[in-house]
């Protein structure tokens, strides 16, 4: 999926904490730190992004890219980093688990063709391969419309209960006159 989406659908699972950049950046982090930097690489030599994935010029060794995304896009990774961080807080940083949600939206949404989600990584080579690429523009279009469909309920849910709460004080504050 691509960020945007991945921060939106972020943003309502933690729509309730605080601190809410933390999740939203560990739910772009994944893809920032791989192919975010092959892209920022290639424009910086000038290379554009179709003419990248060509051999000669490739702006990076073509296996750093993949490895940095299997990396970022293993739950067995991400369980270790989030055990470690939970033994040096002494409690787990559920911000982090953004980064868990990730992985778990990008498994059905690759195909072998673009990127499969190498989830066990390096333990195994195990990719899904989906008939529901994010990038195809009928599940683009699904998913941009159900998160728009969220917000707007969450909005307007938001909205009619403050009206009701005000209505109550309102209400309280008759009775006591
Ligand atoms: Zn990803």
């Amino acid at each position: 999926m691509d960020i945007f989406a991945h921060s939106l659908w972020t943003g309502l699972i933690f729509r309730k904490t605080k601190k809410i950049w933390w999740p939203i950046f560990f739910s772009v982090a994944p893809d920032i730190f791989s192919n975010g930097i092959y892209l920022a690489i290639s424009v910086v030599r000038g290379v554009s992004i179709i003419d990248s994935s060509r051999e000669h010029l490739n702006p990076v060794r073509p296996e750093i890219i993949p490895i940095l995304y299997s990396i970022t896009h293993s739950l067995v990774i991400f369980a270790i980093v989030f055990l470690i961080v939970w033994l040096i807080l002494k409690k787990p940083w559920w911000a982090l688990g953004a980064w868990g949600i990730h992985i778990l939206i990008d498994i059905p949404g690759h195909s072998a063709k673009f990127f499969a989600t190498p989830f066990l990584y390096p333990l195994s080579s195990l990719a899904v391969d989906s008939s529901m690429n994010w990038g195809n523009s009928y599940i683009l279009f699904i998913n941009y419309s159900i998160l728009a469909i969220l917000y707007l309920w969450i909005f307007l849910f938001k909205n009619r209960r403050k009206r009701f709460i005000t209505y109550f004080n309102e209400k309280r504050k008759l009775i006591k006159r």
